[in-house]
């Protein structure tokens, strides 16, 4: 038997349906399965993508079976059309129109009104008693023709249609006579032979075969590859050609053509929604050359169609069980559909139809999580401009962190930190690099915009993680720290001048601009609730404050799974305190200082439980190096003010700032190594963490606390700090009286060889968290923060494929973790093991954690829903 390259749909049957999309494409299929669920469209074939790759591989000739299935096809619309293609009397007439596996818009062509010419026109005019419709019709096929098939240039038409209705002092295109039109056409016709050297085939299977081709070749025109590139659409698919009966939305005032979507695609809202012309064919909608008017006009002007096409609009989403975005056409009234596919939306529409369709029983809750790509999740959760807003951009950086943020441009950290503390204004820090002394300022700040650095550069990891938009790497501006100005090109910007960043964009705007910012709505919320219908691994969320882990149970979080006790010091209030334990030597200064830092980490320790009520909380011991902590040795000014304000002696305190300076500092005296030099800091943090717990769980709220031990990487360390643990928590347990309070005492790992000795390490600790940031700075030998300057190199080169400190990698990191956790569990099979790096909240590698069996993943509070969804998907098998 042949192969069957044509597949006829219409009348009630067709050879193909939906499930037959990758030969037929989008509109074919969906043409077919209409067709099959007596839908009225236009009669019609679809000829499959396969015979446009053959088209190319036989350097563009067509295969003998194709002419031959054509044929019959056609002699079947013929029969059920009652005209025939090329008759004199009443010809049939076709559109030839592009379909590919997935839409892509505007990149492939259509043509109209297939199998017109000088004599052919008359029968139509003829037949349907309507002489200007018809050379109307002839006039737009001279047109779509000429350009489409005989590659003239469409402006050229457009003249001389505008020359035509000035001479003739009109304003419309339905103003112009048949008189108008058929001189138009003979002016068309003309400047095509002038132009092209050839005529306007008049032969109506010529003109099939012609379109045809053109069609075809709009497959591979440099614009259409492009699009697939940048989309990840293979080049192999080829487009499918539909060719169909054409039906006339111009035939006068009962006709006309419009698009309706079965719900609003940018609210949700469930009601039919679109536009719709009078007396027009569809390419006048697109052309915008009148207004259309909304589709609730036609409920009066056509009640019946009106009437009709909601029916099936409801029909098609019920059926497809999808938001479908539908072209039709009504003829003399009556209503034909000619296309039906799943229509985009925005992402609040997004999750409002998902959710709806699961309450309608359209589809099942675990179904709904399919309709929302978790990309769209994180845009609904950030500030975006308000898109009426006019705007101008004022330079271009890295979209580092998203968001929309407006504020007075300041220079330096501290001021902006002092200033925002006044409140009342918002503030932008411009910087040409941030630095961990920043923190206060960057805090404080409404946005971040540094004028080098890359997408991973400190500013972009700090905002990210606290949400925050930030444009990196504007190197078209330059600072002048001194003047307390930036330049552009030659427009000055002064501190106290206002400015908006696009963290979506990278888009620096110029003044105040106004932003839209999203709530979690009451939707989106059950949303996430419905992740746990399908999801296993649980989300966590790293937050370091009461308020950060207040907004991480607002967006889901089942825990923290980071708390960095060290982010509570950096507080301008409290640092000195942390400062004098560092530095004091006198007896009593330090134990004093100690007290003090009890007090603030308990507090704050007891409103994080409080806020998490009835879920785990991990703690980390500090981690950071000590100098950290303090103004570098240089800095003499700073040295002489903090030695005034501690009572310190400058030459003493200068002679411990330079005693901390390291040559390394990540490889150096920080983590659990601090643990061990000043078991008192860590002592206190246990004290503090273990009366705030007591306290807590006496008054009735059930509290979870795990203390965690940073950068171990030999069982000594462990066995020694898990020991001060348990000891100091006993002590306080007795204290309070609390002795049936349960804890956890785990590791993070985040050094190889923690990895690689996890059997041993399992013994001693109750869980295992990888800090994938410092995992793959130590994996990798590359520090996060100086990445910035090869690693766009590398991957530009595709040495590296994607970022390994946004997405894991996961041949050499990848390959650690699955080590620990194999290792951990021969030891401590249900032992707990989850992630706390930025990778987190990443969609690609929440997949990879997920298929190695972690139990959680932990990430900023912005990105909990994102991880929650991305988690759910993963485990019905949609992949990210
Ligand atoms: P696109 O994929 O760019 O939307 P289409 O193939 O859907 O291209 O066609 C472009 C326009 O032509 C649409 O407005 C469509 O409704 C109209 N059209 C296509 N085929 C016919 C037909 N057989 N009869 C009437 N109008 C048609
Ligand atoms: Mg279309
Ligand atoms: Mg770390």
């Amino acid at each position: 038997m042949e192969t069957k390259y044509v597949y006829f749909f219409g009348g009630g049957t067709a050879d193909g349906k939906a499930e037959l999309k990758d030969i037929l494409g989008g509109k074919g299929a969906n043409l077919a399965e209409m067709s099959r669920m007596g839908i009225l469209v236009p009669p019609g074939f679809t000829i499959t993508s396969d015979v446009c790759n053959l088209y190319f591989h036989n350097n563009k000739s067509y295969l003998k079976e194709l002419e031959h299935q054509i044929g019959e096809s056609l002699a079947k619309i013929e029969k059920l059309m009652g005209a025939k293609f090329g008759d004199e009397g009443n010809p049939l007439l076709l559109s030839v129109r592009s379909g590919s596996r997935v839409s892509m818009p505007g990149m492939m062509d259509t043509i109209l009104n297939v199998g017109l010419n000088e004599d052919t026109v008359c029968g139509l005019a003829k037949h349907t008693n309507n002489e200007r419709f018809a050379y109307d019709s002839y006039r737009r096929f001279i047109q779509m023709y000429g350009k489409i098939v005989m590659g003239m240039q469409g402006e050229i038409f457009a003249k001389l249609l505008e020359g035509k209705k000035g001479e003739r002092g009109l304003t419309l295109d339905t103003e112009l006579s048949t008189d108008d039109l058929k001189d138009l056409i003979e002016r068309m016709k003309s400047k095509i032979k002038e132009v092209t050297g050839k005529e306007c085939p008049s032969d109506p299977y010529v003109q099939l075969w012609g379109a045809i081709s053109a069609v075809f070749q709009s497959w591979n025109t440099p614009r259409a590859i492009a699009y697939r590139e940048a989309n990840s659409i293979p080049q192999e698919w080829g487009t499918a050609v539909n060719i169909q009966t054409m039906v006339f939305g111009n035939m006068g005032t009962e006709s006309g053509t419009g698009v309706v979507f079965s719900r609003n695609p940018s609210t949700g809202e469930r009601r039919l929604f679109g536009e719709f012309m009078l007396n027009a064919q569809g390419e006048d909608i697109v052309a915008g050359i009148r207004t259309p008017q909304p589709i609730s006009a036609l409920a009066e002007l056509m009640p019946r169609c009106y009437q009709e096409l909601s029916d099936i609009s409801q029909r098609l989403e019920r059926h497809f069980k999808d938001l479908q975005d539908i072209e039709f056409t009504i003829q003399d009234g009556k209503l034909w559909i000619l296309q039906t596919r799943a229509g985009k939306r925005t992402a609040q529409a997004g999750v409002k139809i998902a959710i709806d369709m699961a309450r309608e029983k359209l589809i099942s809750r675990k179904e709904a999580l399919r309709y929302i790509a978790p990309e769209d999740i994180e845009k609904l959760l950030h500030p975006t401009l308000d898109p009426t807003a006019e705007k101008e951009v004022v330079a271009k950086g890295l979209p580092a962190s998203p968001g929309v943020a407006s504020g007075k441009i300041i220079f330096d950290p501290e001021e902006l930190a002092q200033l925002a503390r006044k409140g009342g204004d918002d503030f932008i820090l411009v910087r040409s690099k941030t630095s961990a002394d920043d923190f206060p300022g960057i805090r404080a700040a409404a946005g971040v915009l540094t004028t080098t650095g890359g997408i991973t550069s400190h500013a972009a990891v700090v905002t990210r993680g606290m949400g925050k938009t930030c444009i990196v790497g504007a190197s078209g501006i330059s600072i002048s720290d001194v003047r307390e100005e930036f330049i552009v090109g030659n427009r000055i910007f002064r501190k106290g001048d206002y400015i908006t960043l696009d963290g979506t964009e990278g888009e620096v705007l110029l003044g105040k601009l106004p932003v839209i910012t999203p709530k979690p709505s009451r939707d989106f919320e059950e949303l996430l609730v419905w992740t746990d219908l399908a999801k296993r691994l649980k989300v966590m969320a790293n937050a370091d404050t009461p308020q950060d882990a207040k907004l991480a149970r607002d967006f889901g979080a089942e825990g923290v799974g980071l708390c960095r006790t060290e982010h509570m010091f950096f507080q301008p209030d409290r640092i000195d305190h942390f400062r004098r334990v560092i530095i004091a030597e006198e007896s009593g200064a330090k134990e004093k200082a100690l007290e003090e830092l009890l007090l603030i980490q308990r507090t704050d320790f007891g409103q994080i439980f409080a806020q998490m009520e009835g879920l785990p909380v991990t703690i980390r011991l500090l981690d950071p190096p000590l100098h950290e902590f303090l103004p570098p040795p240089h800095a003499e000014d700073e040295l002489k003010a903090l030695s005034q304000r501690l009572g310190i002696p400058f030459g003493k305190l200068q002679e411990k700032v330079t005693e901390l300076h390291e040559s390394n500092p990540m490889l150096g005296h920080r983590g659990c190594r601090l643990g061990i030099t000043s078991p008192e800091i860590y002592q206190i943090q246990v004290r503090a963490i273990m009366e705030a717990a007591c306290e807590l769980s006496k008054n009735g709220v059930r509290v979870f606390p795990e203390i965690m031990l940073p950068l171990i990487a030999h069982v000594g360390e462990l066995k020694f700090l898990r020991e001060l643990v348990v000891n100091t928590c006993a002590k306080v347990k007795m204290e309070k009286e609390a002795e049936g309070l349960a804890y956890k005492v785990g590791i993070m790992i985040e050094l190889p060889r923690a990895a690689l000795i996890a059997d041993e390490l399992a013994k001693f600790a109750d869980f295992f968290s990888f800090g994938t940031n410092d995992l793959t700075q130590m994996a990798l030998g590359i520090s996060r923060d100086d990445a910035g300057t090869f690693m766009p190199s590398y991957l530009k080169r595709a040495i590296l494929r994607l970022d390994p400190f946004i997405s894991l990698d996961e041949k050499g990191v990848g390959e650690l973790i699955k080590i620990a956790v194999q290792r951990g569990r021969k030891t401590k099979p249900d032992l707990k093991i989850g992630v706390c790096g930025e990778h987190g909240g990443d969609p690609k590698s929440i997949e990879f954690f997920h298929k190695v069996g972690l139990d959680y993943v932990s990430c900023s509070p912005y990105r909990v829903p994102v991880a929650r969804l991305t988690a759910a998907r993963i485990a019905l098998e949609l992949t990210t």
